[in-house]
């Protein structure tokens, strides 16, 4: 496994892998690395020849200065996680590689970013989209891999994929929990133990307004009574709990609730916390 900086560096690597045959998969993370980061590592493995993992925690995408500098970064375990992974090529550049001085280009996703973390993280998904355009244009992977626990995050990397004809196919993985379903998340270890029990509240809450849906509740009656849940636990600061369409992103009332997906964000000790679940869940990785 090598590990470089420069945006140099990693065009050679990928035109050396290309020119000798290999298919190219790219798995782009913020570093402090945990299950979740590991099993999109290992379906890149699967998937291609080469593995590409970029470490860069993304100035442009934190709204809030005190988050970004709380930010957790762990950069040995996270080549150690890395390289047993089996990746081929860790990208860490540092700020200034991606956004030099006179940097001056967004992308700027439309409605897909408007509801949910958009309303609540404003400008979060402008950020997150122009790094991930750059990363992609650096890396040119045939394949690259996206966690389905940032749901809207997946659905807007797509849309611009598509929208911007970015010659790459997108595949989005499902979420890997802990034992007692909460989401993996590299801000977890900031919880005490008190909120790293309260957590589990949050997958606990919506499971259940999925398999209610899955018996035929409506998405309204399911998200109420989620939300009624939620909020007898005091110590749990809901932002939003909401079923939407998986596709558009557009609240689901009394329709059919087949692509119904419950998300929910909340801060919980201090620590904001996302997570969501499909009601009926895709039988394999979507694309
Ligand atoms: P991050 O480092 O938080 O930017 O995440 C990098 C990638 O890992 C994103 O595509 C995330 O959606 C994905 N990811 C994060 N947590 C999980 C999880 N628990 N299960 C699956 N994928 C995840």
């Amino acid at each position: 496994m090598r590990i470089v900086t420069t945006i140099a560096d990693v065009r050679t690597a990928v035109r050396d892998a290309k020119s000798a045959g290999r298919a190219v998969s790219f798995v782009p993370t913020m570093g402090a690395l945990h299950g979740g980061h590991a099993s999109l590592l290992h379906r890149a493995r699967k998937e291609g020849s080469f593995v590409v993992a970029s470490i860069f925690v993304n100035p442009l995408q934190f709204n809030d200065p005190n988050d970004l500098a709380a930010y957790p970064r762990t950069a040995e375990a996270d080549e150690a996680l890395c390289k047993s992974a089996g990746v081929d090529l860790v990208w860490r550049p540092t700020a200034e590689t991606i956004y030099p001085a006179d940097f001056d280009t967004r992308v700027e996703p439309g409605k897909l970013a408007a509801g949910l973390e958009g309303l609540h993280r404003p400008g979060h998904f402008g950020g997150m989209a122009t790094v991930v355009l750059k990363l992609l244009n650096v890396v040119t992977p045939d394949v690259a891999f996206f966690g389905l626990k940032d749901f809207q995050q997946f659905a807007i990397v797509r849309r611009m994929v598509r929208d911007l004809d970015v010659p790459v196919k997108i595949v989005g993985c499902p979420t890997v929990r802990e034992e007692d379903g909460l989401a993996m998340s590299s801000r977890n270890a900031k919880l005490s133990p008190e909120s790293r029990m309260l957590a589990a509240h949050l997958s606990r809450v919506i499971h259940a307004a999925a398999r209610a849906m899955r018996s035929g509740e409506r998405a309204d009656r399911a998200r109420d009574l989620a939300f009624s849940d939620l909020s007898s636990q005091s110590a749990i600061e809901i932002e939003y709990l909401e079923v939407v369409d998986r596709d558009s992103l557009l609240p689901v009332v009394d329709e059919p609730t087949a692509n119904a997906v419950v998300l929910v964000a909340a801060v919980v000790g201090g620590i904001r916390l996302i997570d969501n679940v499909e009601v009926v869940p895709r039988d394999k990785d979507s694309s």
